[in-house]
This record gives structure tokens, sequence and C-alpha cells, in this order.
């Protein structure tokens, strides 16, 4: 299956992208996580994405795209794979389907905005796996610890009150339109995410058996 999750920054598409590929045994592509490690590891990459991540901007198309065009090539995503946070803008969804990378389903995970904010309150985040939790909802194991690697959880700076609000600003602005591109291609199907994952989790695994 060839997935694309869309939706405001903590709708829940990373969790439940984790959750999803332990079954589905596909490679999820996170952008996010991916301009994360290469901010860590310093490359020229990080170090041009740096200052539009930290303000809540989205990163210039055509570095996205050569990442996921680069990405997508490698031989894992030949049977399938699931796009977290990518396209996010009009230029990537046509730049993928002018590379001829085609979709089964656009997957929208709603929520208000209002729970958006709330949310992103208590996020916490592995920076090394890019495992998400929640300090109520999604608790690790072990307080500040990365169940999957071991290593300590922090909070994203772009999490913070201020940025989140220009985070969805931008996401109203720039990413929304996608809503009425998959629509209007017969591939864009709502999912409530107001719930828990676990509940997200089934709604989003009887789709994808509907659609089979
Ligand atoms: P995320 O982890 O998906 O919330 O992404 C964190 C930040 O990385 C975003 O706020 C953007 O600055 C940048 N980013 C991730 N994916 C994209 C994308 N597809 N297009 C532009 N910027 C992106």
């Amino acid at each position: 299956m060839k997935l694309i999750f869309l939706g405001a920054p903590g709708a829940g598409k990373g969790t439940l992208v984790e959750m999803l590929i332990k079954d589905l045994k596909i490679p999820a592509i996170s952008t996010g996580n991916i301009l994360r490690a290469a901010i860590k590891e310093g490359t020229p990459i990080g170090l041009k994405a740096q200052e539009y991540i930290s303000s809540g901007k989205l990163v210039p198309d055509e570095v996205i795209i050569g990442i996921v065009k680069e990405r997508l090539s490698q031989k894992d995503c030949e049977n399938g794979f699931i796009l977290d946070g990518v396209p996010r803008t009009i230029p990537q969804a046509e730049a993928l389907e002018n590379a001829g990378i085609g979709i089964d389903a656009a997957i929208l995970l709603d929520v208000p905005d209002e729970m958006i904010e709330e949310r992103m309150e208590g996020r916490r985040t592995c920076i090394k796996c890019g495992a998400t939790y929640h300090i109520k909802t999604i608790p690790p194991k072990v307080e500040g610890i990365c169940d999957v690697c071991g290593d300590p959880l922090t909070r994203r700076k772009d999490d913070d009150p201020e940025t989140v609000k220009e985070r969805l600003r931008v996401y109203h602005r720039e990413t929304e339109p996608l809503v009425d591109f998959y629509r209007s291609r017969g591939k864009l199907h709502i999912v409530d995410s107001t719930q828990t994952p676990e509940h997200t989790l089934k709604l989003v695994t009887d789709l994808l058996a509907s659609i089979k």
C-alpha cells in the first residue's frame, strides 16, 4: 500500500504511523524525522532546515522534494510506503505525481485546533528514533526515556505554544489545500483522531481493509 497521512501538527500522524507499520511491514517516511536527524548530524540539509523548523515555517519545497524522491527510490519502498508529514504543499504533491509516484489513499487525521494546542503542551519526542509520547495520554514506560531506543525524551523546540500557533497557521494556509487536491482525485479519506491512538488505529485499520 502507498499511503499518505495528512493532518495538522499534533493530529497523531507520527504515533499512528509507528503503530501501523508494525502490521503493514512497509517503511514509514517522515520528513520531520529525516530533517531532525540531519540537524543533529549537522549535514548541509540540516543546517539549511534548522531556521525554518525552529520558527514553525515550512522547509523549501525543493529541499523536501529531493529528500523524498531519493528515499522513495530505495529498494525497501518497492512494495509500498507510508508518507508522514509529506506532501505538505500543492507543489510537493504535484512533484510526487509528476515523478509517477501514485498513491492508494490520502488519510486526513481530523482534530480541531484547540485540541492540537493542548496535545502539543505534553508532547515529548525521541530525537534518535522519532518516537513520540504524551506525558498524560501516551506516557513512556520509564518517565523521560524512549521505550524503543532508551534515549532521553525531549520537548521539541517547535512544540512551544507560540511556534505551535504559527505551525497551525502554516498548516491551514499551505497544507489544507491538499484535502481538495486528493478529494478531486478520489483518494481522500477523513478519520476522526480526537480520541485515543488505539481508537484512531482501529478506524484506520478498518478503512484500509475496505479499500484494499
Ligand atoms: P513534523 O515533524 O512533521 O511536524 O515536521 C517538523 C518541521 O519540519 C515542520 O514544521 C517543517 O518546518 C519541517 N517539515 C517537515 N516536513 C516538511 C515538508 N513536507 N515540507 C516542508 N517542511 C517540512
